[in-house]
């Protein structure tokens, strides 16, 4: 039986969904043009006035927000309520760029916390379950966001925060946890470690795990839950909207419902702007319809994905948005072919026999671009002979090159050799910038 935290909202028909979004969305146009000078000249400039939007059809009259208005308005700029209402700030890790900091009243983040607690509902959790917190708490949103939505479940809640991975492993084990939520390259650090202290997925009782804040594969997927034991959600957000919790995924598991009452997506034509229609992939555009102190008109996130508007198995009606491939500035075009360092890892974890750990190197020697793939092998073929060493990394080199359609370097490396995060993981050195 599925259970929802929010039935009301997560299986709204279409109608009553629009209705509620146009209305949200002409207020908040609304109050953003009276209270942030910033967007008031913008759309002035763009020849709107909040009379011009009725309902989301109007949305495509409004301009984009990029990363670049929060950063020439740093730090308070596009806050559209005064500080004394402001109890909380966060700001993006900078994984691209200088840092922007958001702001959240009281109601915003109550809101956060419905949205990060229909996930975790979706996925199983309620008030008898255990949840080990592993995300960073702190400026980033990850710990304190899903932390967050757990109490709102009733869940006893583990703040664990990053760090002292043997000691998180003693906690899930001693504490009994149920649940656990962090990175999933995280995830796999903690798999390893426990396998190097002896202890099995039989000796703890995780049940499900909520992943995110990076892109991971289906094969990931699959190594994740096979070593801790558990069933793998993913779940998506970003500090700009409002945080993990955007999207989620529900049973089903083929991409993951967007909280569509609070954010309305659109995919565009990252190079033109154009308003791509559903199925189509394109960047991901969001506008925030009920944060009160940093609501975000139409802002583009740079991520690569496919909003679907399908019956759901779940019975949820909010529409759906597939895994992103990675961030446009993630994309790397190497002699002029575009790649993904998700597509490695999904070659890798395919071909089995490496550790789930790599790294794409990128230079330019003579002018010419050049992509060294360094992938960590298991320690059992470590043992190998040099000659099985060498077909492997000639079969690797034949899947890579057959699916990126460019020639890489392999390199094999030792166990350990790639560096393990606790947050997100470094997947490419690019020694061109
Ligand atoms: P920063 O921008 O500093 O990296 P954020 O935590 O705000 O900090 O990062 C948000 C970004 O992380 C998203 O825009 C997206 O690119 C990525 N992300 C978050 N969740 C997922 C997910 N489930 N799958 C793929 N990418 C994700
Ligand atoms: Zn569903």
């Amino acid at each position: 039986m599925e259970k929802y935290w929010n039935k009301n909202m997560e299986c709204a028909t279409r109608d009553e969904m629009r209705a509620l979004q146009s209305f949200r969305l002409s207020q908040t146009v609304r109050r953003v043009y009276e209270n942030v000078p910033y967007y008031r000249e913008r759309m002035e400039k763009a020849g709107v006035t909040p009379d011009d939007i009725h309902s989301v059809d109007d949305l495509k009259k409004l301009p984009f927000t990029m990363k670049q208005d929060l950063r020439d308005t740093y730090p308070y700029g596009l806050f559209a309520v005064p500080m004394d209402q402001v109890v909380r700030l966060h700001a993006s890790s900078g994984t691209t760029g200088k840092q922007i900091v958001v702001g959240y009243t009281q109601n915003d983040l109550d809101v956060w916390a419905e949205c990060c607690a229909r996930a975790l509902t979706a996925a199983g959790a309620d008030n008898k379950d255990f949840m080990h917190v592993s995300y960073g708490y702190g400026l980033f949103t990850g710990g304190l966001g899903l932390h967050g939505g757990a109490e709102k479940v009733g869940m006893t809640v583990i703040p664990v925060s990053t760090g002292n991975t043997n000691r998180q492993i003693n906690i899930i084990k001693d504490f009994g946890s149920t649940f656990i939520c962090c990175t999933p390259s995280y995830a796999l650090y903690l798999a390893e470690t426990m396998e190097e202290m002896g202890i099995t997925k039989d000796d703890i009782k995780l049940k499900a795990g909520l992943f995110g804040a990076e892109p991971w594969t289906e094969e990931m997927r699959q190594e994740i839950e096979s070593k801790l034991g558990l069933k793998a959600f993913d779940i998506y957000g970003l500090t700009e909207i409002i945080g993990p919790g955007v999207a989620f995924e529900c049973s089903e598991q083929t991409g993951m419902h967007i909280n569509e009452d609070n954010f309305i997506a659109e995919t565009i034509d990252p190079d033109t702007g154009e308003v791509l229609p559903e199925g189509e992939q394109g960047e991901i555009v969001f506008t925030c319809i009920t944060k009160e102190a940093f609501p975000l008109l139409r802002y583009r996130t740079r991520d690569i994905g496919i909003l679907k508007r399908e019956k759901c198995s779940c019975g949820r009606t909010l529409i759906k948005m597939m895994k992103p491939a990675g961030r446009s500035d993630d994309m790397l075009i190497i002699r002029g072919v575009n790649v993904f360092p998700s597509q490695v890892e999904s070659v890798l974890l395919q071909l089995g026999n490496t550790a789930p750990y790599y790294q794409l190197i990128v230079d330019r020697v003579d002018n010419t671009d050049t992509l060294e793939i360094q992938v960590e092998i298991s320690p059992e073929m470590f043992s190998d002979t040099v000659k099985s060493l060498e077909d492997q990394e000639k079969i690797i080199k034949n899947a890579i090159d057959s699916t990126l359609g460019i020639s890489a370097k392999i390199r094999l490396v030792e166990p350990k050799t790639i560096q393990r995060t606790e947050g997100k993981a470094v997947r490419v050195i690019d020694k061109r910038k």
